[in-house]
């Protein structure tokens, strides 16, 4: 539900704006002593802004939050001040979302490679292969005996998972994902900048690679093809992704969503190689059954 809220809500801390656009000049918001937008004067007037409402105080207007200012300046009554600032503000009910400051680059490289401390854990990687059923693996996974989960916003405990650093084309760890060995459950860092673009480089790659969404996946057509093979992450991942200079053929591995999703964007990073002028070979392997990936058949394939 949302309620409905008045022009001077919803004005709330966009005040230096709203003068400014509404005829109140640069000079006169400069929060010095200073001559009055209405009474002029040489000092008689500041603007503070206190209380985020445009206020400002002259020794002979008194006291005017910015609405007054406005009325006083054209001679506008309440609702014709608040219909100019409504063109400006626009009417959306939502409240001004104030944008969450973000966290410095600095603090988010410190997080990921926070997961990368000590020494490597190979056994919980085995036991995600294991699980994941996988028979080949990776020397840039990361195993961590007891890494934080967190669920809902609730705390779940320390658990085993397994660490795949995620790397953007030139070469910078930008992310990192956390795969909970027991929970099945995959969560990626806040990325460094953007994470388009970027993969977890599972293997060292010449002038072929494959490419696959999840590191499970790509780990399973490296074993079924021995091709090495990235993983991308995610669908936006594969559409976005940017090859190493090195490589002529891409070979991607995609999901066979019956939505067509992983498909899409399969052909999409395809097309978009294509096009250059260095001429990228790419083909798009999609497995045969709907809502199946390349270690589904992998392991359809052991059972047989
Ligand atoms: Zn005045």
């Amino acid at each position: 539900m949302t309620t409905a809220l008045s022009t001077l809500e919803r004005a709330r801390g966009k005040w230096r704006e709203i003068l400014l656009q509404l005829g109140v000049e640069e000079r006169f918001l400069t929060g010095r002593q200073g001559p009055c937008p209405i009474c002029g004067g040489k000092t008689r007037y500041r603007y503070t802004d206190k209380d985020r409402d445009g206020w400002g105080y002259c020794n002979q207007c008194k006291g005017m939050p910015g609405i007054i200012l406005l009325r006083k300046l054209h001679k506008w009554d309440h609702r014709t001040a608040c219909n100019e600032i409504d063109q400006i503000i626009g009417t959306d009910e939502a409240p001004p979302i104030q944008p969450t400051p973000k966290r410095p680059d600095d603090k988010i490289r410190g997080e990921i490679l926070k997961l990368f401390n000590g020494t490597s854990d190979d056994r919980v990687i085995n036991d995600w292969l294991t699980l994941k059923g996988l028979g080949v693996s990776s020397d840039v996974l990361f195993g961590r005996k007891a890494c934080g989960l967190f669920e809902d916003g609730q705390f779940v405990g320390h658990v085993p998972t397994v660490i795949a650093p995620i790397i953007s084309p030139s070469g910078e760890m930008v992310s990192a994902q956390r795969l909970y060995v027991q929970q099945n459950l995959k969560k990626t860092m806040p990325p460094v900048g953007t994470i388009n673009g970027a993969s977890v480089r599972l293997h060292d790659c010449e002038d072929e690679l494959g490419l696959a969404e999840g590191v499970a996946t790509s780990l399973a057509a490296y074993q079924l093809f021995g091709i090495p093979t990235w993983a991308a992450l995610s669908a936006n991942g594969l559409k976005t992704f940017e090859p190493p200079p090195s490589v002529r053929r891409l070979v991607v591995f995609a999901d066979n969503d019956s939505n067509y999703v992983g498909q899409a964007a399969a052909f999409d990073l395809a097309r978009r190689l294509s096009n250059r002028p260095e001429r990228i070979e790419c083909t798009v392997n999609v497995p045969d059954e709907a809502d199946t990936d390349w270690r589904d058949v992998l392991l359809t394939r052991s059972i047989v």
